[in-house]
């Protein structure tokens, strides 16, 4: 491991020299303050802060290098654009406010940890869950609370340390109540919204045929996605193979007769065209629709390998409309889970389903903590 040790006289401009020498999967070792006397006596005393750091860890010891641990040399050779350098990309303003959010969390973890010079372990921790795409701040949030509560024996027990990791991960990813289908009177009325392209009509088709053929359940199905001629004939392709009625409807009013006239259900899955974030009328008219539904369960789907920003403006737009759960889809597509972790933690809501591929009906399950936190923790596939 190559250690460079730079020196400056706040802790931030050391960080920024080491973000900008080594990039921002450098690994801080050591940090030291030191107060300096200056021979002149101009000024009596000065601060120098000292950061020694490395380019980067190998993969954390206890963590087998999974299938989707990022590896800039094969993202080059698989034509990937490698992150930029922080010197070529981002504003400066992006760049202190990183700093500062980064040395505050040092500084914390520092202060939580009861355990001396624990910050190079630490800092191993966070790397591997940035890598895995979970989100800074809330890498920053895991390893802060993993700090608090150890000791020194343990922080140095890979095995032990992992555990602990995983629970607090696991902790943060709330399985679903799995939307048993009624079994009598009123049907269960499962919505499904989000953008277009995430998968709702598949997963409504994976979730009709597991409850008809694998639960012996009666199961309807109603599109207002009526924008899109493609996503009618999908539907009804697939109502036609699982042979359960279809309804397409036009205007809030509708569906609510429709739902009405579907009573002796004991499920109902409503596919929604998949609005864009961004357009305004078109929630507006969503809206209406949801009102009408009077829904159990208000899904809102979203593809896993989605970019953050995306994720964010997804939440920001249909979470208001009374969303009740999540259905996370394409895991199988995504080069890491921390996705996953994300939205649990920014939504607070429930994940009831992942999807894990295209096939109909098998790549659907129950979303599974436990083995979310696992992939993350070693960074491997989800596999159903
Ligand atoms: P919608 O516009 O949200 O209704 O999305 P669709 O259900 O039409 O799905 C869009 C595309 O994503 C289709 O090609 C699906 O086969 C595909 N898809 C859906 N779920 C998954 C999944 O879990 N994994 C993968 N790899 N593809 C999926």
């Amino acid at each position: 491991m190559n250690l460079v040790t730079y020196k400056a006289p706040t802790m931030a401009e050391a960080l920024a020299q080491v973000k900008r020498d080594l990039g921002r999967d450098a690994v801080i070792i050591r940090t030291r303050n030191r107060r300096r006397s200056w021979p002149w006596g101009w000024f009596a005393r000065r601060d120098i802060w000292e950061v020694t750091a490395s380019a980067h860890l190998d993969a954390p010891r206890a963590a087998p290098a999974g299938r989707y641990a990022r590896d800039p040399a094969a993202d080059h050779a698989a034509g990937k654009t490698p992150r930029a350098a922080p010197s070529q990309g981002g504003t400066v303003t992006e760049e202190v406010g990183e700093i500062r959010r980064m040395v505050e969390a040092l500084l914390s973890m520092q202060r939580a940890s009861k355990v001396p010079d624990a910050l190079p372990r630490l800092q191993e921790f966070r790397v591997q869950l940035v890598r895995q795409e979970v989100a800074e701040e809330l890498a920053d949030e895991i390893v802060a609370e993993l700090s608090m509560g150890l000791t020194g024996k343990q922080l140095a027990e890979d095995r032990f340390v992992w555990e602990r990791l995983k629970s607090l991960i696991e902790g943060r990813v709330i399985a679903g109540e799995q939307m048993p289908p009624a079994s009598r009177g009123r049907a269960r009325v499962a919505m499904f919204i989000g953008p277009t392209g995430v998968g709702k009509t598949t997963t409504i088709a994976k979730l009709a045929a597991n409850f008809k053929i694998r639960e012996s359940k009666k199961v309807a199905m109603i599109t207002i996605d009526t924008y899109r001629i493609a996503a009618v004939d999908q539907l009804k392709t697939y109502a036609e193979l699982i042979e359960v009625p279809l309804h397409v409807v036009l205007t809030p009013g509708e569906l609510a007769q429709s739902i009405e006239s579907l009573r002796d259900c004991d499920v109902v899955l409503i596919d929604t065209a998949g609005r864009s974030q961004n357009d305004r009328l078109r929630l507006n008219q969503l809206c209406g629709f949801l009102r009408a539904a009077e829904a159990d369960y208000v899904n809102l789907v979203i593809a896993a390998p989605s970019s953050r920003s995306a994720v964010a403006s997804t939440l920001d737009r249909f979470l208001p409309l009374g969303v009740n759960g999540i259905v996370m889809t394409k895991l199988d597509e995504a080069i890491a889970l921390g996705s996953v972790l994300n939205v649990a933690a920014a939504s607070k809501m429930p994940i009831r389903y992942v999807t894990t591929g295209q096939d109909v009906p098998d790549d659907i399950s129950p979303a599974d903590p436990a083995r979310v936190a696992q992939c993350i923790v070693e960074g491997s596939l989800y596999v159903v």
